[in-house]
């Protein structure tokens, strides 16, 4: 960026302090401080320039902010980090306006690509609601047009559903006399599988695509990396650890963390399906020393109760308004959720339950419900997502006090779809994050990149204006949803640290606190609301060091 961090103010050896002044460092909502000093990685002492360069010792580093604000790290609460690395190396088909175009994107991709005649395609991201013609999922005949010698599988944005091409099917060995699989459904039409697969379904045909190498995979957390600390994130809450998988993606990061390429914290969220599997967790993985401190930690269980709203497989108390007969998907029967839900209980594991639909939500409560001892929520268990509400299910998540996982960047997609979805009435309470933060709920903000970009600025925006990256509505969709500035940057710092047990660390800026902080390119206390989406981090630091500078 051109600009002088650094001013040593003398020479010396070994660890010294760094002072950050003439800032408009952010302490608490309307409390802020001009400068403040860092040892050994934690916020030492804060107040005004005149104040800390006093207390400077000899040879500390100097940052002037130069006027500009200052933020704790931010922190994702719910993303997936080796596929946002993934998603950069990937077939992208976000945005794209009709099949034809995406046929156009895979020839181009397969041309450009020559590993992939023997890997196959898996491209991700279409979005049917996008299309300028008819808004109709992709089939087997579209991906055909592509190529019908390797196997093409394309995910849907909300990774919930995808298309399969002839040859994906034919690898699958997938017939249309084939039982369906659990939680799962692939479409038969006049005797013939469509190539349209939802939910379980979706991964028995993705499984026709040949895996990634571990050095490619381990790749793709560096990419990952590369990409939070450049947005301002320092810490992220991520589920990459799932069932068989799981032991790969523990010591790629152990890996990274010991030969000090972690650079930004990390909290695993992990899926389990098999009670099996969860035991032998606890019992190994889950006791390794090195989860001990505060740069990589074990988290919650991460449970799947439904689908999307987008693809309709959210699970509803009440029939989809556009597509009459279906209220969505169940993907974890409730004896066996019970059963995950009591094991994590009796071993101290926090749960969250990836729930979106109101039926989703409701019956995530009523599993939280019986492992809460004397209905207190100890150990935090979250619903991840909590979409469509209505008030009675917002006020029943506040008094039961369970934390919400919040990604209110959704709303640039979704507020276009809701109410067709939904009905207006429950649009109006739907996404309703200012409103659960006022009736007492622990809300904190991520945005489950790759589904969304991890930019931590547009999901504030999205959660402060509610309207679209373009600006629509003006208004704002279903305002009464809304937060203040302020409350938006606590759940994407303070709150985000509460659900995951490190509130007394990080989170805030103050005196004891881990020196995560950001220095940001514009004022976001007083900028026009429509502006946030475009601040930008010039500086992230974790721990007191500088990880990444805007060029
Ligand atoms: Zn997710």
């Amino acid at each position: 960026m051109g600009r002088h961090f650094f001013a040593r103010s003398g020479w010396g050896d070994g660890i010294v302090d760094t002072i950050i002044k003439n800032g408009k460092i952010y302490i608490e909502r309307g409390r802020f401080a001009e400068a403040l000093r860092i040892s050994d990685g934690v916020v030492a002492s804060m107040g005004t320039d005149d104040e800390i360069l006093a207390s400077a010792q000899q040879g500390c580093r100097v940052i002037d902010a130069g006027g500009r604000t200052v933020l704790p790290g931010m922190n994702d609460s719910h993303m997936h980090l080796s596929y946002v690395g993934e998603w950069l190396s990937t077939l992208d088909l976000a945005g794209i306006r009709s099949p034809d175009e995406i046929v156009k994107k895979g020839r181009e991709y397969l041309a450009a690509h020559p590993e992939a005649h023997e890997r196959g395609i898996m491209g991700v991201g279409w979005n049917q609601d996008l299309f300028d013609g008819e808004k109709r999922v992709l089939n087997r005949r579209d991906l055909d047009r592509i190529s019908r010698d390797i196997p093409i599988v394309l995910r849907r944005v909300c990774g919930h559903s995808s298309a399969a091409n002839s040859k994906a099917i034919e690898i699958s060995g997938l017939t249309a006399d084939s039982p369906q699989p659990e939680g799962g459904v692939f479409d038969i039409e006049d005797g013939e599988i469509t190539g349209v697969f939802k939910e379980n379904a979706s991964r028995l045909i993705e499984q026709t695509i040949k895996p990634h190498t571990h050095a490619e995979r381990k790749n793709f957390l560096r990419a990952g990396i590369a990409r939070c600390k450049s947005v301002g994130l320092t810490s992220v809450q991520s589920n990459d650890a799932s069932e068989k998988t799981s032991g790969e993606t523990f010591a790629m990061l152990k890996e990274l963390f010991a030969d000090e390429e972690l650079q930004i914290r990390y909290r695993h969220q992990i899926t389990f399906l098999e009670e099996s599997d969860l035991l032998e967790y606890l019992k190994t993985e889950r006791l390794d020393p090195v989860y001990l401190g505060n740069m990589l930690t074990a988290g919650p269980l991460k449970l799947f109760k439904d689908g999307s709203l987008g693809a309709r497989t959210a699970l509803r108390r009440e029939d989809y308004r556009d597509d009459p007969g279906n209220r969505g998907v169940d993907c974890l029967p409730a004896e066996q959720m019970d059963r995950l839900c009591r094991i994590a209980s009796d071993n101290g594991m926090q749960v969250m339950t990836h729930a979106i639909g109101d039926g989703a939500i409701s019956q995530t409560l009523d599993a939280y419900a019986k492992i809460m001892p004397g209905g207190r929520n100890a150990l935090r268990h979250a619903v991840n997502h909590c979409q469509i509400t209505d008030m009675p299910l917002l006020r029943r998540i506040a008094d039961m006090g369970v934390l919400v996982m919040a990604q209110p960047i959704f709303i640039n997609t979704d507020l276009h779809v809701i109410a067709a979805r939904a009905g207006q009435e429950m649009a109006s309470t739907s996404y309703a994050f200012g409103t659960l933060e006022r009736l007492g709920a622990h809300v904190s903000y991520g945005t489950d990149s790759p589904i969304e970009d991890c930019d931590p600025f547009k999901c504030i925006y999205a959660a402060v204006t509610r309207k679209d990256l373009n600006g629509t509505p003006p208004g704002g969709y279903a305002p009464d949803g809304r937060v203040d500035v302020a409350s938006a940057v606590d759940a994407y710092t303070y709150e985000s640290a509460y659900a995951e047990f490190k509130e007394d660390v990080k989170g805030r800026l103050k005196p004891g606190y881990l020196a995560d902080l950001i220095i940001i390119d514009r004022d976001i206390f007083s900028i026009p609301p429509d502006e946030i989406k475009d601040v930008k981090a010039d500086l992230t630091m974790a721990g007191g060091e500088v990880i990444y500078e805007r060029g």
